[in-house]
């Protein structure tokens, strides 16, 4: 089932793979099939093209080559850092002062 506690810069912590104990800030979730990328996580080697083209007004070529690029991976691979104690936690829910629902961390309780 997706889960949509994660969210885009949010700060999470590798917690399984070949990128476990790796850091970094959310790039991109995909909600329907609950994954997310990650910055400087899961890199691959990506080909890419030489892209451009030359017109009168001089060349701009963007140079394309072997670059790295993040891969998706599955958001229950990762947790949150709670920015309050610090920790990777899962995160709770919780219904907020206007009803509304806020992210808590499960360790400190603390509001995300
Ligand atoms: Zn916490």
């Amino acid at each position: 089932m997706p889960s949509a506690n994660i969210r885009k810069d949010d700060l999470v912590k590798v917690m399984t793979g070949k990128d476990r104990g790796k850091e970094g800030r959310v790039l991109r979730v995909s909600p329907r099939n609950g994954r997310v990328m990650v910055d400087g996580v899961a890199l691959a080697k990506r080909h890419v093209r030489t892209q451009g083209r030359r017109s009168s007004g001089g060349s701009q070529l963007k140079q394309g080559g072997i670059v790295d690029a993040e891969m998706f991976i599955d958001a229950s691979n990762v947790q949150v850092v709670c920015p309050s104690c610090g920790r990777p936690t899962r995160v709770g829910r919780r219904s907020g002062p206007e009803g509304k629902k806020v992210r808590i961390c499960r360790k400190c309780e603390a509001e995300i």
